[in-house]
């Protein structure tokens, strides 16, 4: 039987939240993102190991109360410069605690609102799949492209277009292959380096909750969801409109 771990890249500064802190340690409803992020992973019994990626020179991580996940959460300091080597460094750092065909999680540490639905939804969806899959949105607004003077170009359809979010479950082996040969630099998630591969992971109905902490009014967005968390219903959390 695989065994299901889960990766949390938490490497990055966050510049574009503006805040003194790298923002996976940003204090939301009274604890850092990254622990929100932990905490939705191992909320769900089948996940059996985080292990977070952390710049090298993290001097944070070791500041916070981790005891909630006692054994079952470990540091990596192998952050890189981008989120895909941060990922990839995580891979290659864990390459002796898991098989070929173990499943992979991948989840941003900035994305604290997970809710248990959508993960056992991916989960559930994924497991028997032969490539993997990612939690993803329907596309709801209209797009449009800009030109170079911020006005509006063409309107693009909008037919068959997802927003991709975290985590994106993959096995090991396939991962690895994927992010060994795509270039870095340019890769935004797991799901993009294995397309490249000439494999066409499974969309799977992520959740309009699952926001990415980004700027700084997302922040109290994600405060609002997780401080209500337990009077928002499942079903407010499953719609993706
Ligand atoms: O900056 P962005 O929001 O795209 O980061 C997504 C995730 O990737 C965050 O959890 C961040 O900490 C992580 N990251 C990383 N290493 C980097 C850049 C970002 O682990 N060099």
């Amino acid at each position: 039987m695989s065994k299901l771990v889960a990766l949390i890249p938490a490497a990055g500064g966050g510049s574009r939240l503006g805040a003194a802190l790298p923002k996976q340690y940003l204090r939301i409803a009274g604890r850092p993102l990254l622990h929100h992020a932990v905490a939705s992973l191992l909320a769900d019994a089948r996940v059996g190991h985080v292990y977070v990626v952390l710049a090298p020179g993290d001097a944070c991580f070791r500041t916070c109360d981790w005891t909630a996940f006692v054994d079952r959460l470990t540091p990596l300091y192998c952050g890189g410069e981008t989120r895909a080597a941060s990922v990839y460094n995580g891979l290659l750092a864990v390459n002796d605690a898991v098989d070929a065909d173990d499943w992979l999680l991948v989840h941003d540490a900035a994305r604290p609102c997970l809710d248990r639905a959508a993960l056992a939804r991916l989960i559930s969806e994924v497991r028997d799949d032969v490539h993997g899959g990612l939690l993803a949105v329907p596309v709801a607004d209209t797009l449009k492209r800009a030109d170079d003077a911020g006005r509006v170009a063409t309107t693009e359809p909008r037919e068959r277009l997802w927003r991709a979010q975290t985590p994106q479950m993959f096995r090991y082996r396939l991962l690895i292959e994927a992010l060994r040969t795509a270039p870095l630099g340019e890769v935004t998630d797991e799901a993009s380096a294995v397309e490249r591969l000439g494999v066409r992971p499974r969309l799977v109905m992520g959740s309009a909750c699952n926001l990415k902490v980004t700027y700084p009014e997302d922040v109290r967005l994600a405060e609002l969801m997780l401080t209500h968390a337990a009077t928002l219903t499942t079903a407010a959390c499953e719609d993706p409109a």
